[in-house]
């Protein structure tokens, strides 16, 4: 889901990088082919408008970030447009005050409801609710094992219709389902209604009687992620015959352009509350927005990182910076202070952790010790000025105090100042490449 719109956009944003400033043309074609990359995913057209529209105009407005180039503040942008595009904030489920609360699970036949309803139920039960699974699709040959089937997986009690009950009445399951409740204390009572393979009034009238019946403080409509354009077509349909509060996506895990997940909530004005990415009864998570657009602009959390970056920035110091590694003027002051503003940012491991590909580096990511950063920064405290501005002048003696006062072994003193000796000269040698 969502490679070919995210390689799209990824490489449309690494265009912009290495320009100093960005003309208006420059935003202008930016802006063209995000618009193709998105109509390309089947995003419904509306929603491109709209999108592109921000993002032209925040773009032009953008006022000079010190802490930014211009192409970070465009990735950043799309990124802001992306998150609200897909509904802002997470979205929590509403449950009553006066348990039970009530779910009611609408969409079409396939979309995945029945096994939502599983995957629901076990999570809820995760967060200590003790929910109950009502089977009112009694159209579907099947749909009420299934639904007994994924509820044993899940450790959630099903209520259904005695089998052999003849075709049985929905509305009157829902309604017996929630005294039902009661009389057991369930929190929550999870609806499973029938779904047709097209949208057609008789399904939308018995999903709104069951709705009348039971007063749901939720309705969660169902969206296959893999249907396209058509899948704007059936959350208008749902949302005019039956009304719902909130959107779950389901096969996420799919290869669809995805399309409807940047599209419904825009189009139904509901926010989407969980993504299901897969048919066994884990795959399944609150759905962030946040987490999904940084997901689609395929770059990690490296979002995060420029976040941080422009509340921790300096532009004096970094530039002093700059210059000093070019110049190979760089001390051991400057790199203790340096050391300090990286730390501020958060712990090292976490900040790796948000740059693309670091999943794969998790282990060594896990064994990064925090603590030699510590041990580094109590020795450069324990050299005086003059060392630090010149390493080369701290000898045997020198080192032997400075191990004695920062409360580490004279290896480690060494260590430290050959390490340092390495990194100026690489780092000198690497400005002169890139012309700092
Ligand atoms: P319902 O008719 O709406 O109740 O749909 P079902 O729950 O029976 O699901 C229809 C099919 O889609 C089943 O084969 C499920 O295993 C499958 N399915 C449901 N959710 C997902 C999902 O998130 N990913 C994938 N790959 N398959 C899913």
């Amino acid at each position: 889901m969502f490679d070919t719109l995210s390689d799209r956009l990824t490489s449309v944003l690494k265009n912009l990088r290495g320009k100093g400033r960005l003309s208006d043309a420059d935003i202008d074609s930016t802006c063209r082919e995000i618009r193709i990359a998105l109509l390309e995913a089947d995003v419904a057209l509306p929603v491109v408008r709209a999108f592109i529209a921000q993002i032209k105009e925040r773009a032009k407005g953008a006022e000079v970030s010190q802490a930014l180039n211009p192409a970070q503040q465009v990735v950043k942008i799309v990124d802001e447009e992306l998150v609200a595009i897909l509904g802002g904030e997470t979205r929590r489920l509403n449950l009553a005050k006066n348990p039970p609360s009530v779910i009611l699970l609408a969409g079409l036949q396939g979309a995945g409801k029945t096994t939502l309803a599983g995957k629901l139920a076990k999570w809820l039960r995760g967060q200590g609710h003790t929910p109950l699974l009502v089977a009112c699709d009694l159209q579907r040959p099947n749909a009420v094992t299934q639904l007994q089937v994924v509820g044993e997986q899940a450790g959630v009690p099903v209520y259904a219709p005695e089998p052999g009950n003849g075709v049985g009445n929905p509305v009157e399951v829902a309604r017996q389902s929630i005294l039902e409740a009661e009389r057991a204390q369930h929190d929550i009572v999870l609806v499973d209604t029938a779904g047709r393979l097209g949208v057609d009034e008789e399904m939308m009238r018995q999903a709104a009687d069951i709705r009348d019946a039971v007063s749901p403080d939720e309705i969660l409509f169902v969206l296959d992620a893999m249907v396209g354009q058509d899948a704007v077509n059936t959350a208008e349909a749902f949302r005019d015959g039956v009304g719902f509060t909130g959107v779950v996506l389901t096969k996420l895990d799919g290869d669809a352009r995805g399309g409807a997940a940047l599209s419904v909530r825009h189009v139904t004005g509901q926010p989407i509350l969980f993504a299901s990415n897969g048919e066994k009864l884990d795959d399944f998570d609150v759905f962030h927005p946040d987490r999904m657009a940084s997901r689609i602009l395929g770059m990690g959390d490296v979002l995060s990182l420029i976040e941080q970056a422009e509340q921790h920035f300096d532009q004096e110091q970094a530039e002093k910076a700059a210059h000093k590694i070019g110049s190979g003027e760089l001390t051991l002051e400057d790199f203790l202070e340096q050391m300090l503003a990286i730390r501020k940012m958060g712990p090292i491991a976490n900040l790796l952790g948000m740059l693309p590909g670091a999943g794969q580096m998790k282990d060594q990511l896990a064994d990064f010790d925090e603590k030699s950063l510590d041990r580094m920064q109590a020795i450069i405290r324990g050299m005086t000025p003059a060392e630090r501005a010149d390493p080369k002048i701290i000898n045997a003696s020198r080192r032997l105090r400075i191990s004695r006062g920062s409360g580490v072994a004279v290896s480690d003193v060494n260590d430290l100042v050959t390490r340092f000796f390495d990194a100026r000269k690489m780092m000198q040698q690497m400005a002169g490449r890139f012309g700092m």
